[in-house]
């Protein structure tokens, strides 16, 4: 058993010896901010939620408390989503998303889904070139070694544009994103 913390004295050079508002550890002396950290220093950290020893430094709970209050924290942010019929579009189970609830019950025809999904929205997403990134970077290598004249311009740039605008209108991805809000999807009827 790990001594128990005591009062740090300072002892100033006159001599008496003053109490101070400090507390040492009683194992290893070294002086803490108050009781409880002078009274753990040497000791086995134990869990916060358990009080299990966790066998590391500076942690207030262990590996299973922390993963059951991640649990109850999702728990109750589910529990908080507002909940609205289906109506189609994807959807995503806290593992993974779905085209829809077909997509879904297929998925888990045989398993053990209990219907409660989130609703996704869908988002258009482009990517991070413009027409403008293309024809500076065409501009600076063509033009590199006509004179200094920044006048200079290549021949069709303005056709150019029209054209990469319209190319990059067009690409563009989907993604899925979750819509904070929760649906609970009928399992159909006769499913295998
Ligand atoms: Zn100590
Ligand atoms: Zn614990």
């Amino acid at each position: 058993m790990a001594k128990l913390p005591y009062r740090v004295h300072l002892v100033p050079v006159t001599g008496a010896s003053i109490e101070s508002n400090s507390w040492a550890c009683g194992e290893c002396q070294r002086v803490c901010w108050d009781y409880n950290h002078a009274f753990s220093c040497c000791r086995p950290t134990l869990c916060n939620m358990c009080g299990k020893e966790i066998g590391r430094k500076h942690y207030l709970v262990c590996d299973e408390c922390l993963v059951k209050k991640e649990n109850e924290r999702q728990e109750a942010a589910w529990d908080r989503m507002p909940e609205v019929p289906y109506d189609g579009g994807p959807v995503y189970d806290g593992d993974r998303y779905f085209q829809n609830d077909e997509d879904y019950w297929e998925h888990y025809y045989e398993g053990d889904a209990d219907g409660r999904v989130e609703l996704c929205d869908e988002k258009k997403l482009g990517y991070h070139v413009t027409p403008d990134n293309v024809l500076d970077y065409l501009n600076e290598r063509m033009l590199e070694d006509v004179d200094d004249d920044d006048t200079a311009k290549l021949d069709g740039e303005e056709e150019l544009r029209v054209a990469l605008e319209k190319f990059f209108d067009s690409q563009t991805y989907m993604v899925w994103v979750t819509n904070g809000k929760k649906a609970f999807l009928e399992k159909p009827e006769g499913g295998e």
